[in-house]
């Protein structure tokens, strides 16, 4: 059977082509949609993600807004940061970029964002609407999974799809959303007893597991459609690409897979709530 290699860059392009002229009709109508992004402290891979999803707003006309605090911000200083950006009707997502530093209380902070501009379903009502099968805005990486797995026309019903990590940004909306498509879903995490033998029964695996190399090929099943969210240091992805490769029957590869997509969901996401136009 032939090896597909799932390739995000083309699933990315494709999305942002369908962007332009929804962007221009918005501009003619005196819109321009408006990402702004929250960065606390200064973690480097936290101030890279930052600037590529601002270079890509930019590059296909979305205004970006970047909002940069110091290390030492505390919780009630950045719920105020968000209080102003919900209430800009210039402004029609908002981000905050995972992790921030520990004495902020990182759960009151995204439950913070107006369900209307949040574009990553960081919110327990995003989240929420997710799970249950509706709302606009599903977390942008589980999104980007999805539409990898459209893309490619690979069918989900009555399919076992396990998903490694029960993160509430990947491993649990991504399981919500691969079970409202009918697959038949296993989420593991880290007390998850026998990883290997459960993978050894799936048909499509999610690693959001958050190592390098995690996964190894001799746990998969012949076949298999692997769609590797991890992102680590030194562009690793959370599987071992190289065994998972030989397993597979479609792989995403790291870099170019689900990182690019996540991307252009995020400037979907925005260009959809500058359509909806609420503020
Ligand atoms: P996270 O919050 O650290 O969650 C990791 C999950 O993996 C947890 O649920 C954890 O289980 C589980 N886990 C840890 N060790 C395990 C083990 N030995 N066996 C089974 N499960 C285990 O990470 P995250 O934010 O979901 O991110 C996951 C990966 O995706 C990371 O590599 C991250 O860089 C990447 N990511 C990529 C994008 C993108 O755009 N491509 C976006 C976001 C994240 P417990 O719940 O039991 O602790």
């Amino acid at each position: 059977m032939e090896k597909i290699i799932l390739d995000g860059n083309v699933v990315a392009q494709n999305i942002k082509d369908q962007l332009k002229g929804r962007i221009e009709s918005l501009q003619n109508n005196g819109i321009t949609p408006c990402l702004a992004t929250i960065l606390v402290g200064n973690n480097p891979s936290s101030e890279t993600y930052v600037r590529m999803k601002g270079n890509a707003c930019k590059k296909l006309g979305i205004n970006s807004i970047r909002v940069h605090l110091p290390e030492e911000t505390t919780t009630i200083e950045l719920l105020e940061t968000i209080r102003e950006l919900n209430e800009d009707p210039t402004v029609h997502g908002i981000l905050l970029q995972h992790p921030v530093p520990a004495q902020i209380d990182e759960r009151m902070a995204f439950e913070a964002i107006d369900i209307r501009k949040d574009v990553d379903g960081v919110t327990s009502a995003g989240y929420g609407q997710t799970a249950l099968g509706f709302g606009n805005y599903p977390s942008c990486t589980p999104a980007a999974i999805m539409e990898i797995i459209k893309y490619y026309k690979i069918s989900l019903e009555g399919k076992h799809a396990v998903v490694v990590g029960r993160s509430p940004i990947l491993g649990k909306p991504v399981s919500a959303l691969l079970l409202n498509e009918n697959a038949t879903v296993t989420t593991c995490h880290s007390k998850t007893a026998n990883l290997p033998d459960i993978l050894k029964q799936a048909d499509i695996v999610v690693a959001a597991v958050g190592k390098p190399k995690f996964i190894q090929g001799s746990w998969l099943k012949e076949g298999s459609v692997v769609l590797d969210a991890g992102y680590n240091k030194g562009n690793i992805g959370d599987i071992d690409y190289e065994s998972c490769y030989e397993a597979a029957g479609a792989i995403t590869p790291v870099p170019g897979g689900v990182g690019p997509v996540t991307i252009s969901m995020l400037l979907k996401h925005t260009v959809d709530s500058a359509e909806n136009n609420l503020f």
